[in-house]
């Protein structure tokens, strides 16, 4: 081989050597880049902040209206139940991403029975949802009423039970296991749409400004003008409000 060829031959190597790591070198930053905006993207889902939104006792046809609305802003909900076994509304919401949680089989007072009967109420039902496929691992108090001991007691069955009277933001992490407190939308608690709007808007401030991802605990009974119910316009000025804010509505089991 002549000199000359022999430079070339050279020159040819170098630059292929070159080309292969310009390659390996723009591989390398592409997957980095990729895994880089992964880790982002699951940091981002930790942080972001949202609402725990649930109905109590049992209204199937009201609750079912609103599953296109609830689809509509990505909402999904958790449904405490006055129920012994999974009913057909239970298969509905399960299959639109609800969650179905425990809310005794007779609305009881958790407070005035005997063990015997708390058992019936709120802890036979655990073992006939599981079977049927349900996680069935968060519980609610009928009207909001617990003691410390019952707390012990259904925590031994379920992740987290829920109370009823207070507003109380949480890091996600806290609701992962143990009581969280919840706040009612219900028309009763509020003089005014401005006064209930007024309250939204100001808890879903805070939420989008958390800086650690937190959600907040919110309940109602049904959709409608009743004391005990939210209105359609509240409603939706909660989950319009959250979405205008990049807050998530989460069900319990998705933070547990
Ligand atoms: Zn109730």
């Amino acid at each position: 081989m002549k000199a000359d060829e022999m430079s070339k031959v050279k020159k040819k190597t170098v630059c292929m050597l070159a080309a292969m790591a310009a390659l390996v070198l723009i591989a390398g930053a592409a997957f980095g880049g990729i895994k880089r905006y992964r880790v982002h993207l699951r940091e981002q889902e930790r942080k972001q902040s949202g609402i725990v939104l649930a109905f109590d006792d049992y209204s199937p046809d009201n609750w079912e209206q609103y599953f296109d609305l609830f689809d509509e802003y990505d909402a999904k909900v958790t449904f405490f139940v006055n129920a012994a076994y999974p009913t057909e509304f239970c298969e509905a919401a399960r299959k639109r991403g609800h969650e179905i949680g425990c809310h005794t089989t007779g609305h009881a007072n958790l407070t005035e029975l005997t063990e015997e009967e708390i058992y019936e109420q709120a802890i036979a039902p655990i073992a006939v949802f599981r079977e049927a496929g349900y996680e069935f691992t968060t519980f609610a108090y009928p009207y909001g009423a617990y003691t410390d001991e019952l707390n012990e007691l259904l925590l031994q069955h379920y992740n987290v039970v829920r109370g009823a009277f207070k507003c109380e933001p949480h890091v996600k992490d806290y609701m992962k296991r143990g009581f969280v407190e919840s706040m009612s939308l219900d028309n009763a608690n509020y003089e005014s749409r401005e006064q209930y709007e007024a309250r939204i808007l100001e808890i879903l401030t805070v939420m989008s400004e958390a800086e650690e991802g937190a959600v907040v605990p919110v309940y109602s009974h049904a959709i409608g003008d009743g004391d005990w119910c939210v209105t359609e316009e509240n409603l939706e000025f909660l989950l319009q409000k959250a979405k205008e804010m990049d807050l998530k509505f989460y069900t319990f089991q998705e933070l547990q």
